[in-house]
């Protein structure tokens, strides 16, 4: 997995015009609606992969 993520949408307006912005890693400004915003990989779930279909369950 790579430490960078690159998003295909703006969270925001959801345009596609987006460009790294230089202020930090994971750092990326909206053309469309002039916002800057940053993603941050956090860790992954401690539950796993594991599906639970099951209705009722403990969580
Ligand atoms: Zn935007």
């Amino acid at each position: 997995m790579s430490e960078r993520a690159a998003p295909f949408y703006c969270p925001y307006c959801g345009d596609e015009d987006l460009r790294p912005n230089p202020e930090g890693h994971g750092a990326w400004e909206c053309a469309a609606c002039n916002r800057a915003f940053q993603l941050k990989f956090l860790g992954l779930l401690s539950r796993g992969l594991q599906r639970n279909d099951g209705g009722g369950e403990q969580i």
